[in-house]
């Protein structure tokens, strides 16, 4: 329904897979001085000295995790891109490199793909990241995106998601929420589209919410300002799929519970405001909804100064000794148990 009807409509069969490739590459530059050899051979070289590589893939599937009826493509170039380098990130460590890999059906023009190569270029421009490679063929339904990050970091800097400790306190970067309740905004407008396609609607007060689900930004940042505060975390995830899944896999993993207060949860007024008019409860907004792509780590008690006042990070519970002992502490101070409720994207139906 966001696209824009005016671009050309060429049929990818007009040039062929080589040209293609050609096309939507050709602009990329190349940053890392780590990329000995990019796109253009049977694989790409790069030299990473004496840090450990760290390598993430995800995959994005149309109908299963997004929908193009409101995802413009440039976004999902974007997007796709983020889900990514957040992975290489929860590990503390720099993202360098993607390969992009795509399945396309004949629907799909070549503009449309240049449009998906617009915005994974603006992700390596604004992330610093190249792209050395990957691989195109055609689908008999949708789309798919698969992308894989390479990054690195030196050996005793890699943050697991074992490693928290009873007592450590749990911290969460930004604000959660926004993108799950962005979603349910543009699925009902999509639903209002698809009664009346004149018309016209009025988005900007959601403005925050959307932006968070279709234009998610990595929290490249954090990796930098931990270590200028000289805190190594001693776990850490990427929320992807809702903080009580996050948190649960960060209890397995480290074989220690946890404790959330849920007035520590932080919401943007925006989310909270949205969540209302939804009348969706904003805290179940953040413990289920996901992609919002922040970053969820423990600490040592010690660092609790260096972090008390950053305005990056809230500080949202702590570590206890039972694995069994995953729990919220409610407003109203019942304790009520943590669930794995979190986005299911093989059980998410459009
Ligand atoms: P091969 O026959 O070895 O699979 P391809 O013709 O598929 O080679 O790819 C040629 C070059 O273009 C390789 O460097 C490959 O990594 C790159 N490439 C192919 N498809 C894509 C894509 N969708 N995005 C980025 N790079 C790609
Ligand atoms: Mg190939």
């Amino acid at each position: 329904m966001f696209q824009d009807k005016n671009i050309p409509k060429t049929p990818i069969s007009d040039i062929g897979e080589f040209e293609l490739i050609k096309k939507i590459t050709q602009h990329f530059k190349i940053r890392q001085n780590k990329t000995i050899l990019g796109i253009g051979d049977d694989s790409s070289v790069l030299d990473f000295k004496n840090n450990q590589t760290l390598v993430s893939s995800d995959m994005l599937v149309e109908g299963i995790h997004f929908d193009l009826a409101y995802m413009p493509l440039k976004h999902l170039g974007y997007k796709s891109v983020m889900v990514n380098l957040s992975d290489i990130y929860a590990m503390n460590g720099k993202a360098s490199h993607i390969l992009v890999s795509i399945a396309i059906s004949n629907r799909f023009t070549i503009e449309s793909i240049q449009e998906i190569y617009k915005g994974i270029e603006t992700a390596c421009k604004n992330y610093n990241v190249d792209l050395i490679g990957g691989d195109t063929t055609s689908s008999t339904s949708g789309l798919i995106i698969s992308i894989t990050a390479i990054g690195y970091a030196k050996k005793n800097q890699v943050v697991l998601r074992k490693g928290a400790k009873p007592n450590d306190l749990m911290i969460v970067t930004g604000d959660l929420g926004g993108a799950y309740i962005g979603l349910q905004v543009l699925e009902r407008e999509k639903a209002v589209f698809n009664v009346n396609p004149q018309s016209q609607p009025d988005l900007s007060q959601y403005s925050y919410c959307i932006e968070r689900q279709l234009k998610p930004e990595a929290r490249k940042d954090i990796s930098s300002i931990l270590s200028d505060l000289k805190i190594t975390p001693t776990s850490m995830i990427d929320i992807s799929d809702g903080l009580s899944s996050e948190i649960i896999h960060l209890s397995e993993s480290s074989k220690v519970g946890f404790i959330l207060y849920e007035d520590k949860i932080p919401l943007d007024s925006e989310v909270t405001k949205t969540c209302e008019e939804f009348k969706i409860n904003g805290s179940i907004a953040a413990l289920n909804g996901g992609e919002d792509y922040e970053l969820l780590f423990t600490i040592n008690q010690k660092d609790y100064k260096k972090i008390k006042t950053s305005p990056s990070f809230s500080i949202i519970g702590h570590v206890t000794n039972d694995i069994n002992d995953r729990h919220m502490i409610s407003r109203l101070g019942e304790k009520i148990k943590l669930e794995a409720q979190g986005w299911n994207s093989t059980k998410k139906t459009y």
